[in-house]
């Protein structure tokens, strides 16, 4: 489906990527940022108002030791992402 729309990121009227951007500024901007609950940082939103590092320490420590157990290190799992 083709959508003409006026891009939320340049203001430009437009055919729309996703996220209500062109294509331009979705591969410029990707994920929208959001301010993290847990860090309060402001970075790419992942999920339930969480940064995907806190997303992950805070629901996922599970797969976190799983991830561990493989002999695979945390900062690879942050690659993998
Ligand atoms: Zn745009
Ligand atoms: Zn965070």
């Amino acid at each position: 489906m083709v959508t003409i729309n006026t891009c939320t990121e340049c203001n430009v009227e437009k055919l729309m990527h996703a996220r209500n951007m062109c294509g331009n500024c979705y591969k410029r901007v990707g994920v929208p940022k959001k301010e993290c609950s847990n860090c309060n940082e402001l970075k790419p939103h992942h999920a339930k108002d969480l940064c995907t590092r806190c997303y992950i320490n805070l629901n996922h420590l599970d797969y976190i030791k799983k991830y561990q157990q493989n002999k695979k290190s945390v900062a690879q799992l942050f690659k993998d992402l």
